[in-house]
């Protein structure tokens, strides 16, 4: 299995390890859709994320927000 990706957390790693492909699905499970509330994308977050990945990576990294 190659990389897996999501809006919340972006791109996941030991994407070989069951546990993580299991929380993953997980998090696609209870993920919906919602405009996130930095660059007004239509994303898939879990109920309670606001924002999408690549926006909290900005904040992060201390960026203009
Ligand atoms: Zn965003």
């Amino acid at each position: 299995m190659s990389g897996l990706y999501d809006d919340n957390f972006g791109s996941w790693h030991d994407c070989e390890d069951e546990d993580t492909i299991e929380f993953y699905r997980q998090v696609q499970n209870e993920s919906v859709w919602k405009i996130c509330a930095i660059c007004n994308n239509k994303v898939k977050l879990r109920p309670q994320y606001n924002k999408c990945n690549s926006c909290m990576e900005r904040m992060e990294r201390g960026c203009e927000y």
